[in-house]
């Protein structure tokens, strides 16, 4: 329910992108870019990540944004 369809992680390393929801991620806000700490499933362990929106997918994310 808190988890905003349309965003994504990505690996700041390796480059790996993820869907959000897929990572454990349930609640990122109306912040357009954040930095996090997350779990790479490349790397194989824990990571610095970019959280941003997938952009075919804008559209979703407007709709959450106000919350
Ligand atoms: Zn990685």
């Amino acid at each position: 329910m808190g988890y905003a369809p349309g965003w994504r992680i990505r690996c700041l390393k390796c480059g790996l992108t993820r869907d959000a929801g897929e990572a454990g991620l349930i609640r990122i806000g109306a912040i357009g870019r954040s930095y996090t700490l997350g779990y790479c499933s490349r790397c194989k362990r824990l990571r610095c990540i970019v959280v941003e929106k997938t952009p075919d997918r804008g559209r979703d994310v407007s709709k959450t944004a106000k919350q």
